[in-house]
C-alpha cells in the first residue's frame, strides 16, 4: 500500500471511530480543500457526524457558493452558525468595519465575535469535534496531533488530516471528483474571511495570504487558541 493509501485508510478509521465512540460529533468545515476531503469522506460513507460552518458575514462569494455545491453534490445542507448581531454592531460602531487591520488586538476581537463565540455555540453538547488542519500548513501547526483533549471546549478534538500533505489533499479531491472552492485555482491555498485573505505568489508559505500584515506567530483566528496562546495539548491515546 502506498503512503497515501495508508494515510487515507488511517483517516477513514479515525472517522469511523469518532462516529462510533464519540457521538454526537461535529465537523467544523471552512469549506476549503482539506475540509472538502473530510466532507466527502463523511457524507459519502453516511457517517454519523454532522457538519457545520461559521458564517462570519465576511466570507468570499466563492466560499458561500460551496454551500450550494455541497447540497447539489451530496443532498446535504451544511448548518451555519453566525455571530451575534448585537456584538457585530457594537464592534463596527465603536471601531469601524475593518478595524482588524489596526492591531492584533482588534483583529482578535473581530475573530472572537465572528468565529470564536459562534464556535462555542456550535460545539456545545457534543463529545468531539473535527477539523481539517494539517501540520504542514504553517509554523503554528507543526505539533498538531490527530487527537487532542480540548479542555477549552470540554470535548475531544480530532485533526484526521494532520499528517496529510497538500499533494495528498489534491490527489484525493481530483481522483474522487470532489467539488472545491474556485479560489484555490486563483492563488488562494488557504481561505478565510475575504478582507483577511489574499492570493499568494509561487513559493510563498501556504498561509502567507492570511492576515498578511501580521507576524507569522500570531496567525491563528482563536479557534485553536486559548488566552492568546496556541493550545498544544498532549496527544490523547
Ligand atoms: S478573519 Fe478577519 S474578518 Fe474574519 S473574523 Fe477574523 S478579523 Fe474578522
Amino acid at each position: 500500500m502506498s503512503d497515501f493509501q495508508e494515510r487515507l485508510a488511517a483517516t477513514k478509521a479515525t472517522l469511523d471511530k469518532i462516529a462510533a465512540d464519540y457521538a454526537p460529533a461535529v465537523f467544523a468545515s471552512s469549506l476549503a480543500a482539506e475540509d472538502m476531503v473530510l466532507t466527502d469522506l463523511i457524507l459519502r460513507n453516511k457517517l454519523n457526524i454532522s457538519i457545520f460552518s461559521l458564517e462570519t458575514g465576511r466570507l468570499h462569494a466563492e466560499t458561500l457558493g460551496m454551500l450550494d455545491k455541497v447540497k447539489e453534490t451530496y443532498g446535504t445542507e451544511i448548518r451555519l452558525f453566525k455571530p451575534e448581531a448585537a456584538a457585530v454592531e457594537a464592534y463596527v460602531s465603536q471601531h469601524g468595519l475593518n478595524a482588524f487591520y489596526d492591531s492584533v488586538e482588534m483583529r482578535k476581537e473581530c475573530c472572537r465575535i465572528r468565529k470564536v463565540e459562534p464556535l462555542k455555540r456550535a460545539l456545545a453538547g457534543n463529545k468531539a469535534w473535527i477539523t481539517g488542519q494539517r501540520r504542514a500548513q504553517s509554523a503554528t501547526r507543526t505539533e498538531l496531533a490527530i487527537q487532542e483533549d480540548d479542555a477549552t471546549h470540554g470535548l475531544q478534538k480530532f485533526n484526521p488530516l494532520a499528517d496529510w500533505s497538500e499533494e495528498d489533499v489534491w490527489h484525493y479531491l481530483r481522483s474522487n471528483n470532489v467539488p472545491y472552492n474556485p479560489l484555490h485555482d486563483k492563488g488562494y491555498p488557504s481561505i478565510g474571511c475575504e478582507p483577511c485573505t489574499r492570493a499568494i505568489q509561487p513559493g510563498e508559505d501556504v498561509r502567507a495570504g492570511r492576515w498578511w500584515w501580521e507576524n507569522p506567530d500570531s496567525k491563528e483566528c482563536g479557534l485553536h487558541v486559548v488566552d492568546g496562546k496556541l493550545v498544544r495539548i498532549k496527544q490523547a491515546v
